[in-house]
């Protein structure tokens, strides 16, 4: 059933590195090989064999609508007609720039780029520009995306100047990247205690790339003291939970403040798209106003802005439809839960908004130690079974999962009958 697409794998591999443009496409954790996608319906995704699955990934996150949502594809069509690129200011940025900082009372200006990446390694600059400190600290299992001084791993697991987790980053950059594991707050008063030189704090509040596991309310709070007390900036990478996790992403739920909050995925709807925002103050700081340099030839795309604009005049005309899709997320993982007990398997749920995560784990993880501790060959197994009959989950216990609007409560219901008889076989 999967004939089509194994062949194209093959073709892939011969003149792309692992056959894939992101490394999580390939299946490396799982079992079999990825689908090639012909199109997308909705809820579902159709691959070259025309095998149909109901689609939990929505290309990590971006289409909250689901896919070919009608106005969005119309607006995008639209737009396209009369242009794909200008490299010159457009009507689109302000209005989308309205539309994001309007939920929030503490971002007063934002810039567009390409990813989120993109957008993270900017707010950095930003952090680092106007502290005039090196150092930053990020924490174990988040992802920020896949830039140098981002790419550290834990050395002895303690709060430790992070070690480049890549060929090709120099660990001269990584050295100003101070690595403490997530909610751990000894670990984060020790960076502060071992560094004076320290920028920015970057954090997902939410975390989605260690699978799903929020930050603690007693640890954000930590952060915002530790970054006052010691004149740091408090970025909160939203580039997942933006628009995903409420629609004020992880602020809506959240007691914390940020002093600089990153954005991707959903605010471009499906096109390449990421920002970063802060106080007027902070951002006047970037060139042409100031002098910290950050620019794009293809930053503030009008089809991109143009795509993410209606995504989120539809989501703020929609006044349930967080409701909606939270109360979608809860019947899924609570009807995996009930199923996997029926079945004697060990197994964690949490939503966030239209964000859900599931662990093969005796308790809920934490941090990355304790979700790396779960039972990864079950989770394999699982994916591949799921799969096989229909049902699209991101192909890696690391990966967080996202309900779309099309999403009904029979096509849940679906795949919680679909995960008992595969968990009946685990
Ligand atoms: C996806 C993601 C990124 C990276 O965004 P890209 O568009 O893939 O570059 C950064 N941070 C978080 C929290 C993400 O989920």
């Amino acid at each position: 059933m999967f004939d089509k697409s194994i062949k194209a794998y093959e073709e892939a591999k011969s003149v792309i590195p692992g056959g894939v443009d992101s490394p999580v496409r390939a299946f490396s954790g799982v079992l079999g090989t990825p689908p090639f996608i012909e199109r997308g319906e909705g809820s579902y995704l159709v691959d070259i064999d025309g095998n149909k699955y109901l689609d939990f990934v929505q290309s990590w996150g971006p289409l909250i609508f689901g896919h070919c949502d009608k106005d969005i594809e119309n607006v995008v069509l639209d737009t396209v007609k009369k242009g794909l690129s200008f490299g010159a200011p457009t009507e689109l940025e302000t209005q989308l720039a309205n539309e994001i900082i309007d939920m929030y009372d503490n971002l007063e200006k934002v810039r567009f780029v390409s990813s989120g990446t993109e957008a993270v390694m900017s707010a950095i600059r930003l952090a680092r520009g106007v502290t005039g400190k090196d150092d930053i600290v990020k924490f174990e299992g988040c992802y920020h995306g896949h830039s140098d001084s981002l790419l550290v791993s834990a050395g002895s697991g303690m709060a430790t100047f992070g070690a480049p987790s890549s060929p090709g980053v120099p660990a001269d950059l990584t050295k100003h990247t101070l690595l403490a594991e997530f909610n751990n707050i000894a670990q984060l008063e020790k960076c502060f205690a071992e560094s004076s030189d320290i920028a920015c704090i970057i954090i997902e509040p939410i975390a989605g790339n260690m699978g799903l596991v929020p930050a603690s309310e007693e640890f954000l709070k930590k952060c915002r003291e530790l970054c006052d007390a010691n004149g740091a900036m408090l970025i909160f990478d939203e580039v997942m939970s933006g628009f995903r996790a409420s629609l004020k992403g992880a602020s809506g739920i959240v007691a914390t403040t940020p002093d600089i909050v990153t954005f991707g995925k959903v605010i471009g709807a499906g096109m390449p798209v990421g920002a970063f925002a802060s106080r007027a103050e902070l951002m006047c700081q970037l060139s042409p106003e100031g002098k910290i340099y950050q620019a794009g030839t293809l930053s503030g795309n009008p089809v991109a802005m143009a795509a993410g604009l209606k995504s989120l005049q539809k989501l703020k005309a929609d006044a349930t439809i967080y409701d909606r899709l939270n109360e979608k997320a809860v019947r899924l993982t609570s009807g995996l839960k009930e199923v996997a007990q029926k079945n004697n398997i060990a197994f964690q749920v949490d939503t966030r908004g239209s964000m859900f995560g599931f662990f093969f784990n005796d308790i809920v993880p934490t941090n990355m130690k304790e979700v790396a501790s779960g039972d990864l060959d079950r989770f394999a197994k699982f994916h591949n079974e799921m799969l096989k009959r229909g049902f699209y989950f991101a192909c890696s216990q690391y990966e967080t999962g996202f309900i779309c609007d099309t999403m009904t409560n029979e096509e849940i219901d679906a795949t919680i009958k679909a995960a008992d008889e595969v968990m009946a076989e685990l």
